[in-house]
């Protein structure tokens, strides 16, 4: 349709499957399907036991290059590729995507569902509450920074070992007794007992006194609204705190550590154990107190079985979505989960003695922000957990955020763009190419072929778009190919997915960026030299300290996430397109132990974002029959 209808108006136009039908398409069995409605299903993760001899079908990464604020169609592009496999090339094809965080959803950003013809369906439900993880992950958290806080004010108020040990491992009929946590805290102490009668003074007291200094806390409370208010606050003010008030803060749900687990864990067990190693704090010699030592990593458990299983959803086109996961791709990865991956890897995949001609799927999926971020991240974090590795890289570029890179004018949500972007103009496009010929290269870096796809708006011309095809295929990509699947749906992606189809059939000789056994500084340079095109690092006094810190606790062979902006390749946002010389500040180091990487921070990053003036929420009702309105 010309124009183009809303978001919402174009999800609301297309009515979705029954989502058995799509479970039942993708040959999932009925007992593997937990339905959620008439349009979402959790999917069990016991699909890989049953199909575990299936070869994985074709793993697909979607990233972009370095964008303007309104976003160059990475969701958009994920949707109408799997819509053009899916639905016109007779492909299996499944999109994995991330659950949004309703923070931004009712904040400035906006859904994250895709757009225009290319979409998840039904997009309110993708966008609202979807089967309740992102609850599930606050729970569960809110659960854990109670248990810290009660657990210190208990230590302190029971002054006597042998009293705090009494209620820490009660007495019950007569006996006492030690459970699962607890004697994995013997064994970390290396007490050899399992009859709670038998320890030592000296051992109740190492098994009960965790001893966490409050200033080395790390955990926060969390909650997915974009409540700027929270960002700090006082707890403990009730006079039946006893004085224990302490200064702490709220986090967005999506940024809790929990939230990278769920992405990165392999399998429930992996996901206990991984839930047992967050690092809460530390006690008073400076040795890191783990969610084991606190014995909440059950419970924590317990709270995310369900939010485990992969949400099936469909595109418009009625092809299947995983949505799954959704960490901050701040300071996380920024991509939907491995379990998610896995299942959908091993759905589209070959079946073990099938007949040559018997042709494998596509997984699809994205990773939020640029490529030095998002990608980097991919592959070094997500792919060293997951043990998989992509068949291509599909790079999304717009003629937009190219002129931006050659020298037009910034860009801001809500306004209306000048005549540089609407107007053909061949050479800011000429210059500002050179983003995307660095990010080919950043791509390449991890030795599998990149596909480009130029995102196409409506004011992009022939001339434009031929000189990005061009400049590309010199700079090492395997095909550009232009897709216009925001207007068109899978009908517009049909070329870019031959491109793909065609880029998953080369070789691919995956390698990662750095080795984890490098030290902390050398995977940072490694990083801002070969990603970032930086001259080096300069390592600032916190950052300094917290390095030491880690690697004394032991910490220091984990990989490393950045987190600067992505609207530059560098840490500054005003130097566009491709910056040399700069020295890379690194501010602040933070771990996830967990989940399984350190963070290095370049800049103050929020970890709870705030409303704007004019925010999502003020446009959003329900009209008379219940349908929700107004979320773009
Ligand atoms: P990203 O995932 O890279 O942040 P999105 O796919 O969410 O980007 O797209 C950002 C916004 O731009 C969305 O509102 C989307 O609907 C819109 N958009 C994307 N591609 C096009 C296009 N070709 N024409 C018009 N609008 C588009």
């Amino acid at each position: 349709q010309n124009p183009v209808p809303s978001d919402i108006e174009i999800s609301r136009a297309q009515t979705p499957k029954h989502i058995s039908l799509v479970a039942e398409e993708l040959g999932i069995h009925p007992s593997e399907v937990e339905l959620y409605g008439h349009y979402k299903a959790k999917v069990s993760p016991n699909v890989l036991k049953r199909l575990e001899s299936n070869e994985n079908g074709k793993y697909v990464l979607v990233a972009g290059i370095t964008p303007t604020p309104l976003g160059e169609g990475k969701s958009t592009t994920t949707m109408g590729l799997v819509q053009a496999l899916g639905a016109h090339l007779n492909r299996p094809a499944i999109a994995n995507v991330r659950q949004p965080s309703m923070g931004p959803t009712f904040g400035v950003k906006g859904g994250a569902a895709g757009g225009g013809y290319a979409q998840v369906i039904p997009m309110d439900e993708f966008n609202l509450h979807l089967t309740g993880d992102i609850h599930a992950i606050s729970a569960a958290n809110n659960l854990l920074a109670a248990a810290i806080d009660t657990r210190m004010f208990h230590e302190a108020t029971q002054k006597k070992d042998s009293s705090l040990y009494g209620r820490l491992v009660p007495t019950k009929k007569g006996k006492r007794s030690f459970n699962k946590a607890m004697l994995k805290r013997l064994q970390k102490l290396g007490i050899q007992k399992t009859n709670p009668d038998d320890l030592t003074p000296e051992e109740i007291r190492k098994f009960a006194r965790l001893d966490i200094n409050p200033d080395t806390i790390t955990i926060k409370r969390v909650v997915d609204v974009n409540d700027r208010m929270l960002r700090q606050v006082t707890v403990g003010e009730a006079p039946t705190e006893k004085g224990f008030i302490r200064k702490t803060g709220f986090d967005i749900t999506v940024a809790s550590e929990l939230m990278a687990i769920l992405a990165l864990s392999k399998d429930l067990t992996d996901m206990r154990e991984r839930v047992g190693r967050i690092v809460v704090g530390a006690n008073y010699n400076n040795e890191p107190v783990t969610v084991e030592d606190i014995f909440c990593a059950g419970a924590i458990t317990a709270l995310l079985k369900d939010a485990i299983k992969p949400n099936l959803m469909q595109s418009l086109e009625g092809t299947p979505v995983l949505v799954h996961a959704g960490p901050f791709a701040n300071i996380s990865i920024g991509a939907s989960s491995v379990i998610a991956d896995r299942v959908a890897l091993k759905l589209v995949g070959k079946p073990k003695n099938a007949p040559e001609e018997v042709e494998s799927g596509f997984v699809v999926t994205e990773a939020g922000f640029d490529f030095t971020m998002g990608g980097e991240r991919f592959f070094n974090i997500k792919c060293r957990a997951s043990g998989l590795t992509p068949n291509a890289v599909v790079l999304v570029a717009t003629i937009r955020a190219l002129k931006l890179h050659g020298g037009a004018p910034d860009v801001k949500p809500g306004q209306s763009l000048g005549p540089e972007y609407t107007k053909e103009n061949v050479e800011l496009v000429s210059r500002g190419v050179a983003n995307l010929c660095k990010q080919i290269s950043n791509a390449k870096q991890f030795g599998v072929p990149v596909v480009v796809a130029i995102n196409k708006f409506e004011t992009d011309t022939d001339a434009e778009i031929e000189v990005v095809r061009k400049a590309a295929k010199e700079a090492g990509a395997y095909d550009a190919v232009a897709t216009n699947h925001w207007a068109e749906g899978g009908k517009g992606s049909i070329a870019l997915a031959e491109a793909v189809i065609r880029a998953t059939e080369q070789p691919v000789d995956f390698k990662f960026l750095y080795d984890v056994d490098q030290t902390v500084e050398e995977k940072l340079e490694a990083i801002v030299k070969t990603m970032y095109g930086g001259a080096g690092i300069e390592i600032l006094p916190e950052a300094r300290k917290k390095i030491d810190l880690y690697k004394s606790q032991g910490f220091g062979n984990l990989p490393i996430c950045i987190a600067k902006t992505q609207y530059s390749l560098s840490h500054d946002a005003s130097l566009k397109n491709v910056p040399s010389g700069f020295t890379f500040p690194v501010r602040d180091v933070r771990a996830s132990i967990g989940a399984g990487y350190l963070y290095a921070l370049a800049a103050e990053i929020q970890t709870i974002p705030g409303l704007s003036t004019h925010a999502g929420y003020m446009n959003v009702e329900v009209n008379d029959n219940g349908d929700i309105e107004g979320l773009f």
